[in-house]
């Protein structure tokens, strides 16, 4: 038995519940308060008066790809095209350059030709729908592209044709990524992995090595071009250890804002696409009528206010089983009129707050008409759904504090104006998209709440995030992360 004493336990059941001290025993909360007998305790750890809450998780992100962009040349933040060419130009010995976070400046093959005539250029889009090739790369891939911007499936296969990985640089990826959440306090994250790498069967070997390692609560979701794979694997659904599940099969409706193919009811800026449907509405029919008969849930993408209205409209023709959860990722544009239907689905909705600061007001200078509702959570909350917070790292950093800050304030990065604040979470909302409810479609449980029987993952803060100000959120707070008992990450072993 280990006593956890002196710390402020928030046990999120409501805002005002709080405890003194807590003992677990086998991974959870047996005792509370008076309870506790200190003297027949193994351990006594002392939180010396911080703040305690259910470990984060963050929703909905990539493990691997976040691993990856940590290791990999990052154009994170340029804005310029002679940014990014200087930034290029010291890994010119190397025979291929491939770097993440490119946000598309229009570069094409001819500008990169110019600087890199004889290296296979890969510039990742920092949307993850998109890819910018040079002329020697195109040529290796065997792709004839007029400007070397490719979108949507023409990147994604391009993707899946890059050479292996070998299983030790992705367990490396695993670790790399483990350790940067450990360090924002992040216990556990629902990750889409399994397709994008070596192939499910290889993939899932990773993290079945690594996570008995280095534990991390990771609830993987399955792309659909996996979803054979699956079944041939014969595995279960749902929990395969302590650390790790296989949940929903993950889908894409429609593409990207930046991209401009989300689907949208009114068209882009200066032209007449209003977005697509990136698998085509039938193809997509059938998977989803597929993953259906298997038993199975769907996880699907959908970013554009008419892509959420038409996914709506599939999900209500074609429900999962009546104790079964869909989840929506990002919908983060909608129509009044959606709302209906949304609120009779089976479904919780991923969200990242961090999308608002990133992306506003720059996105809507790709509409030529605004959307009805604009990062609209208060109004989800309204209607009844269940909000569940996250990074879709490495698109955003998976900070839970960030996505939290930019919940409950609203302002964006670019100009540092607050948009629709009709729409703030108050920070006990925000608090739970990133414990309780973020353990919505989890199977191992209880989780989420300082409760007794509930799992022993605790995020533990300097600080009390029900009453930061908002400039208290950039600084780090993470004084301790623990996940089933065992502390992951103590800031003072970093001092
Ligand atoms: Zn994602």
């Amino acid at each position: 038995m280990i006593a956890w004493i002196h710390g402020h336990f928030h046990s999120m059941k409501d805002e005002k519940t709080v405890y003194q001290q807590i003992v677990t025993h086998q991974g959870k909360i047996i005792l509370i308060d008076d309870e506790i007998d200190l003297s027949a305790c193994d351990r006594v750890i002392d939180f010396k008066g911080a703040h305690v809450y259910p470990g984060f998780v963050d929703a909905h992100l990539h493990l691997l790809g976040y691993g990856q962009h940590i290791m990999q040349i990052s154009l994170d933040g340029l804005n310029s095209i002679e940014d990014i060419i200087a930034h290029l130009k010291p890994y010119r010995d190397k025979t291929v350059l491939f770097a993440e976070g490119y946000r598309d400046l229009g570069l094409t093959r001819d500008d990169l030709d110019r600087y890199f005539p004889h290296q296979r250029v890969f510039l990742r889009h920092s949307d993850y729908h998109g890819l910018t090739l040079n002329s020697s790369a195109l040529h290796a891939m065997g792709i004839d592209h007029p400007t070397g911007i490719l979108k949507e499936e023409e990147a994604s296969s391009v993707m899946t044709r890059l050479p292996k990985v070998d299983q030790k640089a992705l367990e490396k990826m695993l670790e790399k990524a483990i350790d940067s959440l450990y360090a924002f306090g992040v216990t556990g994250g629902h990750s889409d992995d399994l397709y994008y790498f070596n192939g499910f069967f290889d993939t899932l070997n990773v993290f079945e090595d690594v996570l008995p390692k280095k534990p991390f609560r990771t609830h993987l979701l399955m792309h659909h071009m996996t979803l054979d794979d699956f079944i041939q694997s014969k595995k279960s659904w749902g929990i395969q250890t302590p650390y790790l599940e296989l949940g929903a099969i993950k889908m894409f409706y429609d593409g990207t804002m930046s991209s401009k193919t989300a689907l949208m009811f009114h068209p882009y800026q200066q032209m007449t696409t209003q977005g697509e449907v990136v698998m085509g509405q039938d193809a997509f029919i059938q998977v989803l009528k597929r993953v259906r008969h298997h038993g199975l849930t769907a996880a699907i993408h959908v970013i554009g206010d008419r892509g959420l209205d038409e996914v709506c409209d599939i999900l209500l023709a074609h429900p999962p089983q009546p104790h079964q959860k869909d989840r929506i990722i990002h919908a983060p544009w909608a129509k009044v009129d959606t709302l209906m239907k949304l609120k009779k689905l089976q479904v919780t909705l991923d969200i990242q707050p961090q999308f608002l600061s990133s992306d506003l007001p720059k996105a809507w200078s790709h509409f030529s008409q605004r959307p009805e509702l604009i990062f609209p959570w208060k109004t989800y909350l309204k209607e009844g759904l269940i909000l569940s917070g996250s990074s879709d790292a490495p698109v955003e950093i998976p900070n839970p504090l960030q996505g939290m800050k930019d919940a409950i304030f609203r302002r964006s990065h670019e100009d540092h104006q607050c948009y629709a604040l009709e729409e703030s979470l108050t920070p006990f909302e925000a608090l739970k998209c990133y414990t309780t409810d973020a353990n919505a479609l989890n199977f191992i449980s209880p989780k989420g709440l300082l409760e007794k029987g509930y799992l022993a993952d605790f995020t533990i803060l300097d600080q009390d995030v029900l009453t930061m100000k908002e400039h208290d959120f950039d600084r780090h707070h993470v004084v301790m992360t623990v996940i089933n008992e065992q502390v992951v990450y103590d800031i003072t072993d970093k001092a």
